[in-house]
């Protein structure tokens, strides 16, 4: 029903006159106003009480019937309530399709608020990280108490996910993924790799005895030929046997790099580090970079900033920083320059190899540490290489808490800098003598 607006006080004058005329003909103007007044209160009290006691009752109930002011303020009272009652049902809606889509989802979702309570959480996460109800509320770290999970909660920098084993059965591994919204909350997705993880295992294990079973065959093959050249042989077949030791060599090296990389992979990472002295494996890749520079006399400048070992494993921090090194002296052609660098800043601790070389096409660069990937094969296979180094570099870093950049120009030249964390780098301490 819609009213007309009424002026306000066009009916409290009115009641006011009529109150005053009536008591002017009995002779009481004075009291017939107080009772026209006293009317009119009681009026206003009743329908203030009708319209109180409808809001109070439920949003579709019907309106009471009001005149005048009352009329239009209930028909007012009476529209909004209906619209706030659409927006209520399609919000509910909204929630509801929201509540039935993430229950669905085989990922565990949980919201985390900015004091790292649990806040909400999807079907899956009780499925895979055992939240129950009375769980609401709680802190993150009263559920998840893995090192590893706090050290990645806390760090907060969450471009990698972070693996792990789920904490209500050990043989699921859950691969765990934050993000951040709002004011400092953030979503944490859990998803099971168990799949995965398996797939990988097996084509690690299949490399790794592969790798070991070539290992006997090969050093067989390997001494006969030895053996054979030593011999005075025919030309030909001379010309024959050094091409099979040439290609027994690569394959050598080729299957000792292979059983190199799938050790690194077995675990991820290093549990017994050691102080390395830096200074010192430096100096001795060097005089090897010398050594297979050779007759291409390559011009070497090495600066390393004194007094810091690395914590870590020695053959490990050889075998990646060695690659770095000799694939400066590899694809530089001789004289060229090769420049190696150590040094220390709040970082932490930097090895960079930068050589006047072939360069790489940017294009190339993100593929580079991929096993096999090569820029140019035929060059990459004329220069002894396995394909494998720059994986090794990445593995053995990665170990370490490092990670590498790379720097290249077609024809100018590249730049390998390994970055170690500060709390991989410690000073020497000097012994004091009396
Ligand atoms: P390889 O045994 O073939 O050298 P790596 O994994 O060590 O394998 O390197 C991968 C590819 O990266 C190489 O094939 C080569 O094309 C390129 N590369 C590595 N280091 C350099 C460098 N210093 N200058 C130019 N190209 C390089």
């Amino acid at each position: 029903m819609r009213h007309t607006r009424t002026p306000m006080n066009l009916p409290l004058i009115g009641a006011a006159l009529v109150g005053l005329g009536a008591g002017a003909l009995l002779s009481y103007p004075g009291w017939g106003l107080a009772l026209s007044m006293l009317a009119w209160s009681i009026y206003h009290a009743r329908q203030f009480n009708k319209v109180m006691s409808w809001l109070s009752r439920e949003a579709d109930d019907m309106p009471p019937e009001g005149t005048g002011l009352w009329g239009d303020l209930l028909d007012q009272l009476a529209r909004r309530r209906k619209r706030a009652v659409a927006r209520e049902d399609k919000l509910k809606a909204v929630i509801s399709r929201f509540q039935q889509s993430t229950a669905s989802l085989f990922d565990a979702i949980v919201i985390i608020d900015r004091d790292n309570n649990l806040e909400w959480w999807n079907k899956a996460a009780e499925t895979l990280l055992g939240f129950q109800d009375s769980d609401r509320g709680k802190s993150i770290f009263n559920l998840a108490r893995d090192p590893r999970f706090i050290r990645y909660y806390q760090k907060e920098q969450y471009q990698e996910p972070l693996q792990l084993v789920s904490p209500i059965n050990s043989h699921t591994f859950l691969q765990h993924q934050i993000s951040r919204f709002g004011d400092g909350d953030r979503v944490l997705v859990s998803r099971d790799v168990t799949r995965l993880v398996k797939l990988e295992q097996t084509r690690q294990d299949f490399v790794a005895n592969a790798s070991h079973e070539l290992r006997t065959p090969l050093t067989v093959i390997h001494g006969y030929v030895e053996t054979f050249l030593e011999q005075d042989l025919p030309r030909p077949l001379h010309r024959g046997l050094s091409q099979m030791q040439h290609q027994t060599t690569r394959m050598e090296r080729l299957v000792a790099d292979l059983l190199l990389l799938s050790r690194l992979e077995a675990t991820e990472h290093i549990t017994d580090l050691h102080p390395v002295g830096i200074q010192r494996l430096i100096e001795q890749i060097h005089r090897d970079a010398e050594e297979l520079s050779g007759d291409r006399a390559h011009h070497f400048q090495v600066e390393i900033e004194p007094g810091y070992q690395l914590l870590g494993q020695e053959l490990e921090l050889h075998s990646a920083l060695s690659n770095l090194v000799f694939n400066a002296v590899r694809y530089t052609p001789g004289p060229g320059e090769i420049s190696i660098r150590w040094w220390v800043d709040d970082k932490g601790g930097h090895f960079s190899v930068k050589d006047s070389g072939i360069g790489i096409d940017p294009i190339h660069i993100p593929r580079l540490t991929e096993r096999f990937y090569r820029v140019d094969e035929s060059r990459s296979s004329a220069s002894g290489g396995t394909g494998l180094g720059l994986a090794i570099v990445k593995h053995v870093l990665m170990r370490h808490g490092a990670h590498l950049t790379i720097k290249s120009k077609t024809g100018e030249g590249s730049t390998f800098t390994c970055h170690f964390p500060p709390d991989m780098v410690r000073p020497v301490i000097e012994a004091v003598s009396n």
